[in-house]
């Protein structure tokens, strides 16, 4: 009990500093891979507390691994910090964004300093024990498009780390041991060629495109109902008299298994060709990402939810909540207002998105607490950057920093639960090859990543 006291009163007098950075992220959202100013400013703060900082890791700029401490083992907490496109707001209870802007509609402004914050006092609080062991930073830009925890994983930034401990804003609170979809992300590029489009119709971009969007969809439910294929048309056109000559289709395949995923992912590429060559246009396929869904470790769940306990619920104010009701009412006009407040270990179900760290949580062993947002205001949209904005978010995200800064030292005291979580992902994968990390588009992350948010990506 005494290594839980000497970590909540390193802790403590952080809570200020982890709540003022929840807010400059929040005031400066950037998209993935330019993260210039987050990442600077949890870089700066955990120099301030003695860590050796390697800013621009794996020749990624806003990327870095930092480190405090002495030999083995280590644990990695993970930071994360990108925005959104088109989910900007103010931090009120209705809509005054622009759609437009970028917005932080998944609360990675909280991530990132709530999982710092809990590293800092993690290693003020071994360094006070005399514990052996590092405690690891890795800021990991470009979560979204689930490409930077791939990237650095396959450049080698993972290396050496025993565990990763890491949080994320969800519906409910507690310790997460179950798995999630699997993604495979890419964009296909049609190029055809411009004319007037009241004349001969000429090799149409878009033509080939929404041929492709068709066809996807209506073969995916035959060949691949239990998948999803999401996309967005990037680029279609300008002007209906000139003939599209470039049209984008970024795609995504979801499945809870890896290779079912990249199979869908195959057949998706392999219609937007049939669709390319039917309408006479050049096609271009450009590979963005891909990840396997979480596999679960009860090992460090248990680990987690036992430092929940601890910490009990997050602590809404009166104020807070009346936020969340008034903002769960624009959402859903008709519904109640559900908020977990409690705290449990969960281990049954699927989560429906999918997320970058789970191709790590394939290699090592990897905790994860949630933290709960109201029901009704869903993830991805306005009213969650409006809520990622107000101090009602934040008694979620301090409950789980403050939980992993007391779970990251109790690892580091007793490594034999870092043994049985690695024995437990052994077991897990059952001797499976993994592969290598699936992603591309690295020279435009390194050199030029605002080319890949105005779509004139080429790779
Ligand atoms: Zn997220």
């Amino acid at each position: 009990m005494k290594l839980v006291e000497t970590t909540r009163r390193h802790w403590q007098p952080l809570r200020t500093d982890i709540v003022s950075k929840f807010n400059a992220l929040w005031s400066n959202p950037e998209l993935g891979n330019m993260e210039f100013a987050a990442s600077g400013i949890l870089c700066d703060w955990l120099e301030e507390h003695d860590f050796k900082v390697e800013r621009g890791v794996c020749g990624l700029p806003t990327a870095f691994r930092a480190e405090a401490g002495e030999g083995g083992p280590a644990i990695a907490l993970l930071a994360e910090y990108d925005a959104l496109p088109g989910t900007d707001n103010a931090a009120v209870a209705h809509r005054s964004g622009t759609g437009r802007a970028a917005g932080h509609a998944c609360g990675h402004n909280l991530i990132g300093p709530a999982n710092c914050g809990a590293a800092i006092a993690a290693a003020l609080a071994a360094r006070e024990a005399g514990l052996a062991g590092r405690v690891v930073v890795l800021g990991t830009p470009s979560e979204e498009i689930v490409w930077g925890k791939i990237a650095m994983l396959g450049l080698g930034a993972f290396e050496g780390i025993d565990a990763i401990l890491t949080s994320h804003g969800d519906y409910q609170n507690g310790a997460i041991s179950r798995p999630c979809q699997s993604v495979m992300n890419g964009e296909i590029v049609f190029l055809g060629e411009s004319g007037h489009g009241g004349g001969t119709r000429r090799r149409n971009a878009l033509d080939a495109a929404e041929l492709a969007v068709q066809s996807l969809e209506r073969l995916r439910a035959h060949h691949f109902p239990d998948a999803s294929l999401e996309h967005v048309l990037r680029v279609a056109g300008h002007i209906p008299n000139v003939t599209p000559d470039e049209a984008r289709l970024w795609f995504t395949a979801r499945h809870a298994d890896f290779e079912r995923a990249k199979a869908v992912f195959d057949f998706a590429i392999g219609v937007a060709g049939q669709a390319a060559e039917m309408t006479g246009v050049a096609f271009r396929h450009q590979f963005i990402a891909g990840t396997r869904g979480y596999l679960p470790n009860d090992t460090l769940a248990q680990a987690l939810h036992s430092a929940l306990e601890l910490v009990g619920p997050p602590r809404w104010t009166g104020e807070g909540r009346d936020f969340m009701r008034a903002l769960a009412k624009a959402c859903r006009p008709e519904g109640d207002f559900t908020l977990d407040d409690g705290i449990r270990l969960h281990t049954e179900g699927l989560d429906p998105y999918g997320q970058d760290d789970g191709e790590a949580s394939w290699r090592i062993p990897l905790g994860r607490v949630n933290w709960a947002f109201p029901e009704q205001v869903p993830l991805h949209n306005w009213a969650l950057t409006a809520l990622s904005g107000h101090e009602a978010s934040h008694p979620g995200p301090l409950m789980a920093s403050e939980a992993l800064a007391i779970a990251a030292v109790r690892l580091l005291a007793d490594p034999a639960v870092i043994e049985t979580a690695k024995a437990e992902l052994t077991g897990r994968v059952g001797g499976k090859a993994l592969g290598e990390p699936a992603f591309g588009a690295l020279e435009t992350m390194r050199h030029r990543p605002g080319s890949f948010w105005n779509a004139s990506w080429v790779e």
